[in-house]
């Protein structure tokens, strides 16, 4: 490995599971991806980062967690779900975690502890330091460039803040990878035959994910991604923590429920919890045992996998109406899938693997075990296969590991290709929205179009970048706004392009370039959305519930526009021709434009009015206006010739 690099003189690039409950390393050597183990042979880095005193190093991994249960306001655990986000946005529940987190409404959140403020990505930083130590070890060379992957459903912000702890860390990130692709990749997904279809089911602790994507010609191509960051494992453990406390109430009395605050018992539920619920995932039931809660009472229960199973049913059915979105949006239906592939620890879980497997209609259940039979036909007859070959965890850290060999150049032939999940765009005048990256474009892309000004002698243009799929601007989330400033000319004649960009990470950048001068001005949308998933999941379903209403005010704002400027076209064209035309005309043009402005006027305060009326009214005034129009043309074509001297 080490001549290797030598001969090539290129660093290592390492593929990184930064995981909401776990996190991982990974490379590839000889061709063959795995997982790097720490210094006592551990694979899975807990991603759990404790801190004993003010300034003392972070203590990271398996030691964290065991410390979590004495020391839980010092021990930061699932710190993904607050990556990226505003205080705004963090729920209640969110909230209850066993250390203190400080989410003021429009600010970002931070982490208190010892007098300190730590952003969510100074501590995942901690986790990838340690990961880049382990990997450091294993090479026994500075490890400085790495792919990590995050959620397909990460927005922007949560992207760059991933991208800024890895920077933090001391990495160059070279790439972020959604989760899905990444596993897609590590089961080697790309050897199937032509055409495959596959669908990624990714429940992990925190998050969950369901993609859809193409093989093609040796490319991957995502179809479509759904998903939500704040469904997981832990909202399992939450739900049997709440039984416990309520048998723990019920045994030794109410004067205990004040106790089961305190974070030390917490976390010592939440841990007999994890455990339980990850035990009966081979076992049909376990005694949870709870000594010495209280000086005076231990506690003792026996939970049957079927009591797991009616507990947290209910969570493991929210996933539905991701699959069935993803589905919707890839324009599939479960049957024209070849596979579906488990990742994340969560569904190891028995009720996890039936439910996939009763919601796509797979055959039999029956899961591939001992890896594909690569290039081969799949039993298609009674629906899609449920592949559990990979070990579920370990996915996708070994999928961006083989992406990181493919930036490397060490393998071929495989490109990655993501979706945008949702559309984004631009405010033109009358405030609608003008889409110029459409919702599950595949990226990285670029999309531009070019924009004028609507007012003479308008001196800048303010460029209002959007994201969701309504048709009014307002009914979207701005994600950015600034002006290109441009020389003052009539209305219609600057000519400003504006360019789209989303690059391989996801991150976008928007450019906008007066043609005239050049003069250009690039942004990055780093601060993106100050929304979660579950509001894009809303702005998805509302967008679909206000399709009509949408798009009649669409045209209504269109035709009003076209209206208003067949109006000053009108009016000028009557001042500039008074002399040559009838006043019997003139007069007839007037009351015909009157009556586009009653038409104008039906528009009631919801800014919508009668379209038919201001159709038709249009209609009537470009109809009278022709000879008009006629003898307009025949003026601009005499000055023309009389000023090239071809006419006195
Ligand atoms: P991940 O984010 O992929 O590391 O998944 C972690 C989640 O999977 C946690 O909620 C774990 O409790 C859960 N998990 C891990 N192993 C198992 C198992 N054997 N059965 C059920 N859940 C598991």
């Amino acid at each position: 490995m080490g001549n290797y690099l030598k001969i090539f003189g290129m660093s290592k690039i390492v593929g990184i599971d930064l995981g909401t409950t776990n996190s991982l390393v990974a490379t590839v050597d000889s061709g063959i991806p795995f997982v790097i183990a720490d210094a006592n042979g551990q694979r899975l880095t807990p991603s759990v980062v404790h801190f004993a005193a003010a300034n003392s190093e972070a203590i990271v991994g398996h030691e964290a967690n065991r410390v979590r249960l004495v020391k839980p306001a010092e021990t930061v655990y699932s710190v993904k779900r607050f990556m990226g986000r505003r205080g705004a946005e963090i729920s209640e529940e969110e909230k209850s975690v066993t250390f203190p987190v400080k989410a003021d409404n429009a600010g970002a959140v931070t982490i208190p502890i010892h007098g300190k403020n730590y952003s969510p990505e100074e501590i995942s930083a901690e986790i990838l330091k340690k990961l880049k130590c382990d990997a450091e070890n294993y090479f026994g060379e500075a490890v400085t460039r790495a792919v990590i992957t995050v959620p397909a459903y990460f927005n922007d912000a949560q992207r760059n803040a991933t991208k800024r702890a890895g920077e933090l860390a001391g990495f160059t990130v070279e790439r972020i990878v959604n989760e899905p692709t990444a596993a897609a990749l590590a089961y080697g997904l790309d050897k199937l035959k032509e055409k495959s279809k596959i669908a990624v089911y990714d429940l992990g602790g925190g998050t969950f994910d369901l993609s859809i994507l193409e093989l093609n010609e040796g490319v991957f191509q995502v179809l479509s991604t759904n998903g939500n960051t704040r469904l997981g494992g832990d909202d399992l453990d939450r739900k049997i923590v709440e039984r416990l406390k309520s048998l723990v109430v019920e045994a030794a009395g109410n004067s205990t429920s004040q106790l089961l605050h305190s974070s030390t018992l917490q976390a010592r539920i939440r841990e007999a919890a994890e455990s339980a619920k990850i035990k009966l995932s081979t076992e049909t039931e376990v005694e949870i045992a709870l000594p010495f809660l209280t000086p005076d009472f231990s506690f003792s229960y026996k939970l049957t996998r079927t009591e797991l199973e009616n507990l947290t049913r209910e969570i493991i059915l929210r996933t539905r109406q991701h699959c069935l979105r993803a589905l919707a949006d890839a324009k599939l239906e479960a049957r024209d899938l070849d596979q579906i592939i488990l990742v994340g620890g969560q569904t190891r879980m028995p009720l996890v693997r039936k439910f996939v497997g009763e919601l796509f209609g797979c055959a039999e259940f029956e899961e591939v075990r001992g890896g594909l039979r690569m290039g081969t036909e799949f039993h298609k007859a009674g629906g899609p296969q449920l592949n559990t070959s990979q070990n579920p965890d370990e996915a996708v850290a070994l999928g961006a590991a083989i992406q990181a060999e493919i930036l490397s150049g060490g393998f071929k032939n495989v490109l990655l290709l993501d979706v945008t999940p949702l559309s984004l765009g631009i405010e033109t005048f009358g405030g609608l929205m003008n889409v110029l990256i459409p919702r599950n474009s595949t990226i990285p892309v670029k999309a531009g179009e070019l924009f004028t000004t609507a007012m003479d002698a308008q001196r800048e243009m303010l460029i209002h970048v959007l994201q969701g799929e309504r048709e009014r601007a307002k009914d979207n989330w701005t994600l950015g706004k600034f002006t290109l400033q441009f020389e003052s000319a009539p209305r219609g004649v600057p000519r400003v392009g504006v360019q789209f960009e989303i690059d391989a990470n996801g991150i976008l950048h928007v450019l906008a370039r007066d043609t005239k001068t050049g003069k250009e001005k690039i942004v990055e949308m780093k601060s993106a959305v100050d929304v979660d998933d579950s509001a894009v999941q809303k702005m998805v379903e509302e967008s679909v519930e206000h399709a009509f209403d949408d798009l009649a005010a669409r045209r209504w704002i269109e035709a009003k526009l076209k209206a208003q400027e067949t109006l000053v076209a009108t009016k000028n064209a009557l001042t500039s021709c008074a002399d040559e035309i009838e006043k019997d005309y003139a007069k007839k043009i007037s009351a015909a434009a009157r009556v586009v402005e009653t038409a104008l006027a039906t528009e009631s305060s919801d800014g919508s009015g009668d379209l038919n009326q201001l159709k038709a009214s249009v209609l009537a005034l470009d109809e009278i206006t022709k000879p008009l129009a006629d003898l307009l043309m025949d003026k601009a074509m005499e000055a023309m010739l009389r000023k090239r001297g071809l006419i006195q």
